[in-house]
């Protein structure tokens, strides 16, 4: 049996895990440039046969562990470890020391978990026939860091002096969700996230005399609701897309017609061809009310992270892993996507993979109501810890055993 003794190895590394974990996040740090905490990484994780890759574009750093027993496959493990702009109000011991940062997504325990990883892995090196890659990236929380580091070639693929590894495995953490349980799902894992503003221009005036002035308010709201109807009458419902205006910023008077409307919110999808379709729809919507009333509209889309799509040899693959690890109830397959976006996309546009999510409510909580990721009272049940060390190490140690099966 391939995990016999894993769980156990990881349980004795439970003190370590837990004392980066607490290190990371006590001082948490912000968006692309993490550097103490990568120097706390480092320093954990000093006097290990690892080769480190880091820079230019952030602080992301990638140590490669090649196995003792030859070449062979190679296999990427990852971890975020950057902090939301948020204050902590949980009253922990080792609660946020850094005003308006909290470690609120739980990436100080992705990046503990995943520095477990790399001792469990370290120690059975011996037996590895190929290679790991261990990716401790900064920039989840909206700065793309994941795609930065794909572009600075340390992932491997274009422009690098490496190919990229041919398989990709992550976890997160949901403290709302079952303590220990293990959730995953083949395809669309979670959405991909797009913001657009849209500007109606129309001409402003009197408010008493909109004959005289082109009014873009009713144009704007038009649009709004135009944008609802768009979603439920132009997209397959098996495949949804979400279109949400949460700001709308018009006027400086309740006796004025101003120039213009300004609309802004986020697009959701699920699928990258519906992506692409919702961006256009929008487009034509917003340009083709604002023309039907004689007025302009112009409408700009930020880009932000892809679809993460899970590849099912990789779902099953975790599946198998956390069974034989834990136990067969320990995995749960999950009927639904999440509509929130992750930029390990970015890798699993790139490399076959999946992400997992992990159970961290307390073994005897109501896990459901839980204050969720993103709660300035989110915690965490170190207890799992080892759980998510053990799941990302067997993934590794099974691909390079076994590949996908294939
Ligand atoms: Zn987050
Ligand atoms: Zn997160």
């Amino acid at each position: 049996m391939l995990h016999e003794k894993l769980l156990d190895e990881a349980r004795a590394l439970q003190g370590e895990i837990v004392a980066l974990r607490r290190a990371i996040h006590a001082e948490p740090e912000l968006g692309l440039h993490t550097p103490k905490t990568r120097d706390k990484v480092r320093a954990a994780l000093a006097n290990l046969p690892l080769e480190w890759s880091e820079g230019p574009s952030t602080t992301g750093v990638v140590a490669t562990l090649k196995g003792g027993a030859g070449e062979g496959r190679c296999v990427l493990l990852r971890g975020d470890m950057d902090a939301l702009p948020m204050a902590e109000e949980t009253g922990l011991d080792f609660a946020s020391t850094i005003a308006g940062a909290m470690h609120s997504c739980g990436h100080d325990t992705h990046t503990a978990m995943l520095a477990g990883a790399v001792r469990l892995l370290c120690a059975r090196r011996d037996s590895l026939k190929g290679e790991v890659r261990f990716m401790f990236q900064p920039g989840e929380e909206g700065f793309h860091g994941a795609k930065f580091m794909l572009e600075d070639g340390l992932l491997g693929g274009a422009g690098a002096d490496r190919a990229l590894p041919e398989a990709a495995f992550a976890l997160h953490i949901m403290p709302n969700a079952q303590h220990g349980v293990v959730a995953g799902r083949a395809g669309a894992l979670m959405a991909s996230a797009d913001q657009f503003d849209i500007t109606v221009t129309g001409r402003g005036g009197h408010a008493a005399m909109p004959y005289s002035a082109l009014d873009p308010v009713p144009i704007a709201c038009e649009i709004v609701l135009a944008l609802q109807t768009l979603v439920t009458r132009q997209f397959d419902a098996n495949d949804p897309v979400i279109a949400t205006v949460a700001r709308i910023e018009a006027g400086t008077a309740h006796n004025i017609i101003a120039d213009s409307a300004t609309l802004r919110g986020t697009l959701r999808a699920l699928s990258p061809r519906h992506r692409d379709k919702l961006h256009a729809a929008l487009d034509r919507l917003a340009t083709g009310i604002a023309a039907a009333h004689g007025a302009q509209a112009s409408v700009t889309i930020t880009p932000g992270f892809p679809v993460s799509v899970c590849d099912p040899r990789a779902v099953d693959l975790g599946e198998a892993v956390t069974r034989e690890l834990f136990g067969a109830p320990a995995f749960r397959r999950m009927d639904q996507p999440i509509m929130g976006a992750e930029d390990f996309s970015y890798v699993l546009e790139q490399v076959p993979g999946a992400m997992f999510f992990l159970g961290v409510a307390a073994e005897d909580a109501d896990w459901h109501s839980c204050p969720a990721i993103h709660s300035p009272r989110m915690t965490v049940d170190e207890s799992a810890l080892p759980r998510g060390a053990a799941l990302l190490a067997g993934c590794a140690e099974k691909f390079l055993a076994e590949g996908f099966g294939d």
